[in-house]
């Protein structure tokens, strides 16, 4: 990312995604199988209920958290098997991550400005040099205001907008955000989402958000629904269509699904490249 606009947004793909957490003698699989291509400078939603596997993903295509199996490409790089140096290289300089709850992102009593130099001096100097100074930054992002303001005098809505300015700092081609408007009222969500918005087009950066709120991924453009770790039907401003597994499973949208209750049969209908789905009667 410099001044005008460098960051190309990193393209995104999983295959058979699948992650396992093992607790004692318990599996829990939070992650079974996910398909899913992301176009560079796209952004989008990443909904679905508590417990469906959203914030899994996330931290997969982040690197944090290891696939049990399948793989996850950033950009040119499958980084299922990447070893941990070159994922925290890719964090360091590629990737922007915000996790869920503002203040995990910051230094506490520091300032956004402090907050903002401290992740642009982690940068290598060659890299500093590439990506938009840390006051520079806080301007362009409508921040400038607040960049002398400690951390702790500043509103949750403030709070998220400056996490999201330090995890652009590195110039990344992909943020990856949990939940970056939960706990917000509808005023600082939109002030939240609207950054978002400036982040994409002036940077062209990759987003991807993770959230509850059907609102958000209204607003985001493209809807990725997670249902029991798997990606389910998909959604662009105002219609609806599934999304077939590998498994050659399809989760259909919730609308139809509240009537078609499982073990509905289903008959399947060609008509020429169409098929078309209909309820058996028998
Ligand atoms: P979401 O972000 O959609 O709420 P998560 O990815 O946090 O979903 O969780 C998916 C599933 O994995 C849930 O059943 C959750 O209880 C479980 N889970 C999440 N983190 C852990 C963990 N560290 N250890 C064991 N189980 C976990
Ligand atoms: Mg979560």
């Amino acid at each position: 990312m410099t001044a005008d606009r460098a960051s190309d947004g990193l393209a995104v793909r999983c295959e058979e995604l699948v992650h396992i957490y093992r607790t004692g003698d318990l599996d829990v699989v939070a992650v079974r199988g996910v398909d899913l291509v992301v176009e560079p400078g796209e952004k989008v939603a990443l909904l679905g209920p508590s417990g469906s596997g959203k914030s899994t993903l996330l931290g997969m295509l982040g690197g944090l958290i290891p696939p049990s199996a399948g793989q996850v490409w950033v950009g040119d790089e499958e980084i299922g098997g990447m070893p941990e140096r070159a994922l925290l290289r890719m964090r360091a300089q590629r990737v922007g991550l915000v996790l869920q709850g503002a203040a995990r992102n910051l230094l506490p009593y520091a300032t956004p400005a402090d907050n903002v130099r401290f992740a642009h001096r982690s940068l290598p100097k060659f890299r500093r040099r590439e990506v938009m100074q840390p006051l520079e930054l806080l301007d362009a992002l409508g921040l400038g205001a607040v960049a002398d303001t400690p951390v702790p005098c500043l509103s949750g809505g403030e709070q998220q907008r400056v996490a999201l300015a330090v995890a652009v700092a590195n110039g990344p081609g992909l943020i990856l955000a949990d939940e970056p408007t939960s706990q917000l009222d509808h005023p600082a969500r939109d002030a939240v989402l609207d950054l978002i918005d400036v982040v994409n087009e002036r940077f062209g950066t990759t987003v991807i958000v993770v959230t509850h709120d059907p609102e958000v991924g209204e607003r985001l453009g493209r809807t990725v629904t997670m249902r029991y770790g798997r990606v389910g039907q998909e959604g662009r401003s105002g219609e609806q269509f599934a999304v077939v597994g590998k498994d050659g499973s399809v989760h259909l949208p919730d609308d139809i699904l509240a009537d078609w209750l499982p073990g509905t049969r289903v008959v399947v209908e060609r008509d020429g490249v169409d098929l078309r789905l209909r309820r058996s009667e028998s």
